[in-house]
């Protein structure tokens, strides 16, 4: 089977999704450098996450955290590991339900815009789909995609909240809460046929540890998305009060196309399909946007002047795979 690659994906399918972006910027930011400083105070990292080879110094510091691109497998990691406590507050605590908060949003319109089309990839590199376990299901977005294409998948998720309110939303897939200790457990036991993880991978602790018992599974692929080393990075340490979405955060740290080479190789992994798309000139756009006194008259100027560019600048940076963004099918 040969490695089937897609790029680009229409930036007029998220713009209301994400639009919030622009209009909580404040409030976002706030929240970003709160975790940040958090973050910045947790033991020093002193090893790749991705390669476990030596950080010896660091390269940029960006909202308060340090980041080294790592010399020898090109992953960019934040200088600080994710500890318990980190993950705790992030994740589990009240403070981790405005995180799930603010990705139940608008669950319909995501689920139409961001998780059919990411079934229709699968669909397009794996021949017959038959069973799907979607680990860190949040509220089943996914989930409700697969229902509604007739495709059978269960989830889990360590956020009671959001297994709560997305029981209600589905129909015939299943959701169910797991505690974060029995992770691995569930996808070393899988049977299904593929394993997804979006945004998950990147969250973890010890994130080469989904790689390993993906290896001890029954399953023959595994999905993942993960967020990427790209021009938003360059832009978020640049445009200072500009809400960070990609780098800072939740994300602590993030993988390019030569870290995530490096780590399917380790683990004897195939690549059957890549799908490579960003938001990045959506980012430039509302780092310019962001960054003036409000004036109607200076942002129709702006939004007109992006209008027609954004998805041919933003497919330029896709096709090098250096998006913000990157979905990847492995199978043993
Ligand atoms: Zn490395």
């Amino acid at each position: 089977m040969k490695n089937k690659v897609f790029f680009s994906k229409p930036l007029s399918d998220i713009k209301e999704i994400k639009s919030n972006f622009f209009k909580d910027n404040n409030k976002l930011y706030k929240q970003a450098i709160t975790w940040n400083k958090i973050y910045s105070r947790q033991k020093k990292r002193k090893k790749c996450i991705n390669c476990n080879k030596n950080l010896p110094s660091y390269d940029f510091r960006s909202h308060y955290v340090k980041y080294k691109l790592c010399n020898f497998c090109g992953h960019l990691n934040g200088l600080y590991q994710e500890t318990d406590k980190f993950y705790q507050m992030m994740y589990v605590s009240n403070k981790g339900n405005k995180f799930s908060k603010f990705y139940t949003y608008e669950f319909n319109s995501r689920v139409k815009k961001i998780y059919h089309p990411k079934l229709n990839f699968i669909n397009k590199v794996i021949p017959s789909v038959k069973s799907i376990l979607d680990i860190g299901c949040g509220a089943g977005h996914f989930l409700k995609a697969c229902e509604e294409q007739g495709l059978k998948a269960i989830g889990y998720d360590v956020n009671k909240t959001s297994v709560n309110y997305g029981s209600k939303l589905l129909k015939k897939n299943k959701i169910y809460h797991f505690d974060k200790n029995d992770f691995f457990k569930k996808i070393e036991t899988s049977t299904s046929q593929i394993i997804t993880m979006f945004g998950v991978v990147e969250h973890l602790q010890k994130p080469n540890k989904v790689f390993e018992a993906f290896n001890k599974s029954k399953s023959k692929y595994l999905v993942i998305s993960v967020p990427t080393f790209s021009l938003t990075v360059l832009l978020e340490h640049v445009f200072k009060n500009v809400y960070p979405r990609q780098l800072g955060g939740v994300h602590t740290h993030l993988y390019s196309d030569k870290s995530l080479k490096f780590i399917f190789k380790k683990y004897n992994l195939k690549t059957a399909g890549e799908w490579w798309f960003g938001t990045d000139i959506m980012d430039l756009r509302r780092s310019i946007l962001s960054s003036v006194p409000k004036n109607k008259k200076f942002s129709k100027i702006v939004n007109e002047y992006f209008h027609d560019i954004t998805d041919s600048l933003q497919n330029a940076i896709d096709v090098k795979k250096l998006s913000s963004e990157a979905h990847l099918i492995v199978k043993k």
